[in-house]
């Protein structure tokens, strides 16, 4: 099979691999669509993934072409979208429902080889159908979408709350889409580019701009998400909480990043700063949400591009430019 392969630090090539071979509890999932995000590209800068060379790719979709011996309520030619997370189940954060803080943190495209390729193997346990109505190219939007989902968990979002947005990429308007949903009274949206913006507004924004300083909101915001995992912006975001807010780090920033936070404040104004990692108990929610049109496709895939393109498709990411970019074998 064709599979995109990160094969050292900065190198991304396209390679043939053999067809994967399932386990008894697996399927192999001819792929569909496979979406880049920044993960990818902490993984092309040797960070994450425990060793290289890596078949990237966890967010994809795709139809099952191959069953494991001990697969049942799966056959092939089913299509499903793929959760990639792989916890032991064994350790003290998975014996205690955190699963995504796993001790032993696994992820298909992350830890083990992932859905840049033509074929990927998946535990059957980890496939959810797709409704007739959804296209499996799209549902490579259904793992990302979990991530803010899990996102919304963490907040315990409450009615009518004031809500500011940082970054007006796919995780941010992701979260814009959720946000208006969860009974928001507004959803405000600052990015430095203002050109991204553009689609936030046609998504509904209630204000938007290039400083939280533009929007009319001088008590700030009860609840403020990162979604850039940038020093600056995170830092700005801390400061833009209102009193017995929360502030959600939802964007990944680099290992060195540092921001100063006010004591004081934390304690006086009884602010929360929260953080929410990848997927826990989201997926299937989220596939849920996706199905009743949560998300429009069309809007959140800028770029469908070939599987052969890959290299190519990770620069254009890393430019910052679009919104998802997936790849299509
Ligand atoms: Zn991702
Ligand atoms: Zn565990």
């Amino acid at each position: 099979m064709k599979a995109a392969v990160i094969e050292g630090v900065g190198t991304a090539v396209l390679a043939e691999l053999p067809d994967p071979t399932p386990g008894p509890h697996e399927v192999v999932v001819e792929v569909a669509a496979c979406g880049l995000c920044g993960t990818d590209l902490h993984i092309l800068q040797g960070e994450f993934a425990p060793s290289l060379p890596l078949v990237p790719g966890h967010e994809f979709a795709g139809a099952v072409v191959g069953l494991g011996s001990e697969v049942t309520g799966l056959a092939v030619g089913d299509r499903v979208a793929v959760d990639p997370s792989l916890y032991c189940y064994a350790c003290r954060y998975c014996r205690t429902g955190h699963n995504n803080l796993c001790e032993r943190w696994a992820a298909i495209g992350v830890t083990t080889a992932g859905g840049a390729a033509q074929y990927a193997l998946a535990p059957a346990a980890n496939c959810v159908p797709l409704p007739e109505h959804i296209r499996t190219q799209d549902a490579a939007l259904i793992e990302p979408l979990s991530c803010a989902v899990r996102g919304y968990d963490v907040l315990r979002a409450r009615l009518g709350a004031h809500v500011l947005i940082y970054g007006s990429g796919t995780m941010g308007l992701m979260m814009l889409e959720l946000a208006k949903r969860t009974g928001a009274a507004a959803v405000d949206m600052v990015d430095i580019n203002a050109d991204r913006l553009e689609t936030a507004r046609r998504l509904g924004v209630s204000a938007a701009g290039a400083s939280p300083d533009e929007l009319d909101r001088p008590g700030g915001w009860d609840i403020v998400i990162d979604a850039t995992g940038n020093a600056a912006a995170i830092q700005d975001g801390l400061g833009r909480v209102a009193k017995a807010g929360t502030f959600l780090q939802f964007g990944v920033a680099d290992y060195a990043t540092r921001v100063t936070i006010d004591p004081y404040r934390i304690y006086n104004q009884e602010i929360t700063i929260t953080g929410s990692m990848a997927v826990l108990h989201s997926y299937e929610r989220a596939a849920e949400l996706f199905a009743t049109g949560v998300l429009d496709p069309e809007v959140f895939i800028s770029d469908r591009l070939p599987l052969a393109d890959y290299p190519r498709a990770l620069e254009r990411f890393a430019a910052g430019s679009g919104r998802k970019i997936v790849v299509v074998p």
